[in-house]
């Protein structure tokens, strides 16, 4: 990719694409285009195909589209399907009408079969049914997918589709019941350390089993996939090692500086029993994650402290 090519962000305040953004800027790409209030709303079709009428994004990483944990997941499965088709199918079709030179759609994790065999390699990818708490997000992702292969077929676009593993990092919901397990497990460690409460509730049990990607590891794997691959496959983007809730749930007790004692309660579900994914593909290309877990929770501690933590 050429560093002086207009390249968009769709979805440019989600934690992937912020992430993305910075690490574009690093890597000295000069010509970002809808970046902060320049950004459309790209779930409006009108909004999304003037802006790429004007801007004419030569790349585009579509990281749009509302997401959150089990909590959101269950309560507000319409907006977080919804709210992903629209934000899909206008930037798909946006983009192929404006002549878009390359575009990496960023699906999800979840949209894997809930039993398929582990590590997820993605010929599993519609096997069976997906973990019934995040179905229609999911199901959202997969068509994305499925949308990405056909403008492809269809029309030659070189629109190519990542299944991120579970992503952590600064600009994330902390929200204590809407965010993915770690930044919800940093706010209420954090609240409880300043309360000075005797234990901190885990939702589950504790044993299931995820692999997670900072933030900045994940956009790094976007470029490098946008600029190296050109397979007709989806690639997975993951790369590190997968952790269970339980040792998550001491690795952010540590780093937050709680000490007190860690109850697990089983009246919440425990979701999918264990989701890893198999990045050979890309680690066989030559990508590595470079991040360390602890020491990216307690860069994304810090980045809690100074932007999040007194907020309710
Ligand atoms: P998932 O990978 O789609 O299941 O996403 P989540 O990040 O929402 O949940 C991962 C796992 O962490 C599940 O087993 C949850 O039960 C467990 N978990 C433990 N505590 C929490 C919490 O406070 N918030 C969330 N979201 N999950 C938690």
């Amino acid at each position: 990719m050429k560093r002086d090519a207009r390249v968009f962000v769709a979805g440019g305040t989600t934690l992937p694409g912020r992430a993305l953004i910075d690490v574009l800027r690093a890597e000295r790409f000069t010509r970002l285009v809808g970046i902060g209030a320049d950004e459309p709303d790209v779930t409006d079709a009108a909004a999304t195909e003037a802006f790429f009428a004007a801007a004419r994004p030569e790349y585009v990483f579509l990281c749009a589209g509302k997401s959150g944990g089990i909590g959101l997941n269950r309560a507000y499965p319409v907006e977080l399907m919804r709210d992903n088709l629209l934000a899909t199918t206008n930037v798909l079709h946006a983009a192929h009408r404006a002549g878009t030179a390359r575009l990496l759609y960023l699906a999800s994790s979840c949209a894997y079969p809930k039993h398929a065999p582990q590590p997820l390699a993605v010929g599993a990818l519609g096997t069976g049914p997906m973990e019934p708490t995040s179905e229609a997000y999911a199901t959202a992702k997969f068509a994305g997918w499925k949308l990405c292969a056909a403008y492809r077929r269809e029309y030659g676009c070189r629109f190519v589709t990542g299944f991120p593993a579970n992503a952590f990092g600064p600009h994330d919901d902390f929200g204590a019941d809407s965010g993915h397990v770690i930044p919800a497990l940093i706010r209420r460690a954090h609240d409880a350390k300043v309360r000075g409460d005797a234990e901190l509730v885990v939702w589950g049990t504790g044993t299931p089993r995820r692999e997670f990607v900072y933030a900045r590891d994940l956009a790094r794997a976007c470029l490098f996939v946008a600029e190296n691959y050109e397979g007709d496959a989806p690639i997975n983007l993951g790369g590190g090692t997968d952790v269970s809730i339980a040792d998550v749930a001491s690795a952010v007790a540590d780093v937050v500086g709680f000490r007190g004692r860690i109850r697990f309660d089983a009246a919440h579900p425990d979701g999918a029993p264990l989701k890893a994914l198999d990045s050979a593909p890309l680690r066989e290309m030559g990508w590595r994650a470079e991040a360390d877990f602890r020491a990216a929770l307690a860069e994304t501690y810090d980045w809690f402290l100074h932007h999040r933590a007194t907020e309710g």
